[in-house]
């Protein structure tokens, strides 16, 4: 597995599969228009159902599953995501946000959250 480098990020990264960036207490998955068409055609659901079934009522947020993990989140040795390919853009930008970045607290968060983030020395 290649670690993934990006400029002005203080770190690697390579997904362990722990799911943990996917349960993240107080956390929230935003979902654009355009994803929640996405999302909705490969569950084979109309936008309307996709909504109801899975959106909070502000209509850009994923609801949570069980306690604060992604109603999306499929637990096992090797967690995974039920809508991986259509997932949204936070989701496949974990863990370069422009916010853990730029916030030190946030950071070191991430780093003890994420097995598969690691310092770039
Ligand atoms: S949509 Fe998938 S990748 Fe995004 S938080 Fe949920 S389970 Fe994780």
């Amino acid at each position: 597995m290649t670690d993934e480098r990006r400029e002005g990020f203080p770190f690697r990264f390579a997904c362990r599969r722990s799911g943990n960036c996917c349960a993240i207490p107080g956390g929230f998955v935003r979902v654009r228009a355009e994803e929640r068409r996405a999302i909705a055609d490969y569950l084979g659901l109309t936008e309307a159902a996709f909504s109801s079934r899975y959106l909070e009522a502000d209509g850009g947020h994923l609801k949570d599953g069980l306690g604060s993990r992604c109603v999306f989140l499929r637990d096992g040795g090797e967690a995974a995501c039920n809508i991986y390919p259509v997932r949204p853009q936070k989701c496949r930008e974990w863990p370069f946000w422009p916010e853990v970045r730029d916030d030190p607290d946030l950071l070191a968060q991430v780093q003890r959250r994420c097995p598969g983030v690691t310092p770039d020395t």
